[in-house]
């Protein structure tokens, strides 16, 4: 989990001293122009827009896009609530896809569940793990579908020397507490598309009518939301992006260290990766559930098993599996032209493959060595063996 500190305190210092808070809250370069500039030079991307949040991210990546009711978007059963509530919250409806053992979205299920009315692909680098981006910009480009990244929970991750939320139409980013950029609250979106990031634009700020944006591509204003972001946390995003590779480089290193040690025991395997070289996230898959839940009982630290944070599992979004909207109009399952089916079975072999996966911490702000001799106790050594290594 990434640090915050003095350098963010003084940061936000500077910026109370300035009087100016808020985006439009005066004249010249504020603290969020450097981040997004700074962001799009360190990400290679064109357009990058900070807003509140990783949902607020979402949401405005798709209506910049056009996806609206009627339309179905694809999910995977393993995310957050919030990849699936951003669908509806533009009118859309979310269908919802098995992941393989990569704990990400599978293409060939992705192919299963696509029908005349699939509009985009929502595919989620969940907990630092990177999906199969080759085969889903296959899938969109053989089918003519948009593909939206949320890579809230792999902020700066790359896939094949390229950073997730880059390859798709659309990447969403979240800066919440528990990503790789803390800043308490705060997202982004990023594309390539001139015409995207003017509409998200204007979604963000209900329709920026008053901004004087010279660089809005002919696109008629619509009216939005305020997803805007300020500039406490424009300031924050800039000392702890300067922090994020360094971070992502202690990951990368305790990834190959502890697999080195983790592969080739008899108990478990090691969760499969969509790019192994550049891993910063490891997990173990067991045969059965109860050697996941025996394992996972035995290493406490940093180690816990995938099923038993529920949250992140589909079977526990009750409002979307009741289709259930803040008002009865406005419920896009009522304008769905077809209806989508929560039933139990929907996702049966994703709930096998997260009931006997553990999830292993990298321990990014602890000594490589002390993750190698937990590996290693994990893996099964003597003491007298774990000692010899620690040692040496
Ligand atoms: C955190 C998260 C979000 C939402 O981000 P917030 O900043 O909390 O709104 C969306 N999708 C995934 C996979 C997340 O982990």
């Amino acid at each position: 989990m990434a640090k915050v500190g003095l350098r963010e305190w003084l940061a936000i210092g500077r910026v109370i001293a300035s009087g100016r808070l808020a985006r439009y809250g005066g004249p010249g370069e504020g603290p969020l122009d450097r981040f997004e500039k700074a962001f799009s030079q360190q990400f290679d991307i064109r357009h990058v827009l900070t807003v509140s949040s990783g949902t607020g991210a979402l949401i405005s990546g798709l209506a910049a896009s056009g996806v609206g009711p009627g339309d179905e978007v694809l999910v995977p059963a393993y995310t957050w609530i919030a990849t699936a509530a951003a669908v509806l919250a533009v009118g859309a409806v979310p269908v919802i896809v098995d992941i393989d053992e990569t704990l990400t979205m599978d293409p060939d299920d992705i192919e299963r569940r696509i029908t005349p009315r699939t509009r985009a692909i929502l595919p989620v680098h969940m907990a630092n793990m990177v999906c199969d981006m080759e085969a889903i910009m296959a899938l969109a480009r053989k089918h003519g579908l948009l593909v939206i990244e949320d890579a809230c929970q792999a902020v700066g991750v790359t896939y094949r020397d390229r950073r997730v939320g880059t390859i798709g139409d659309i990447g969403a980013f979240s800066f919440n507490q528990f990503k790789n950029i803390n800043i308490g609250e705060g997202g982004a979106v990023a594309s390539q598309s001139d015409r995207f990031f003017a509409r998200a634009r204007m979604y963000h700020d209900v329709g920026e009518l008053f901004r004087g944006h010279l660089d809005n591509y002919n696109e008629p204003s619509f009216f939005g939301v305020n997803f805007k972001a300020s500039q406490i946390q424009g300031a924050m995003l800039n000392v702890q992006l300067a922090k994020l590779d360094p971070m992502l480089k202690r990951m990368r290193r305790r990834h190959q260290v502890m697999a080195r040690i983790l592969s080739g025991c008899d108990a478990f395997r090691l969760g499969p990766h969509n790019d192994p070289q550049n891993a910063v996230g490891l997990h173990l898959l067991f045969e059965t559930e109860e050697e996941a839940k025996t394992f996972a009982a035995k290493h406490r630290r940093g180690v816990y098993r995938v099923f038993d944070s529920s949250r992140h599992v589909c079977t526990h979004w009750t409002p979307i599996l009741e289709k259930r909207a803040f008002h009865p109009a406005m419920n896009p399952y009522g304008w769905a032209k077809a209806s989508v089916d929560y039933g139990p079975d929907m996702c049966a072999r994703s709930l096998d493959i997260l009931k006997r996966t553990c999830r292993i911490s990298l321990g990014e702000n602890y000594p490589t060595a002390l993750m190698a001799y937990l590996a290693r106790r994990m893996a099964g050594q003597s003491s007298q063996e774990r000692r010899l290594s620690y040692a040496s």
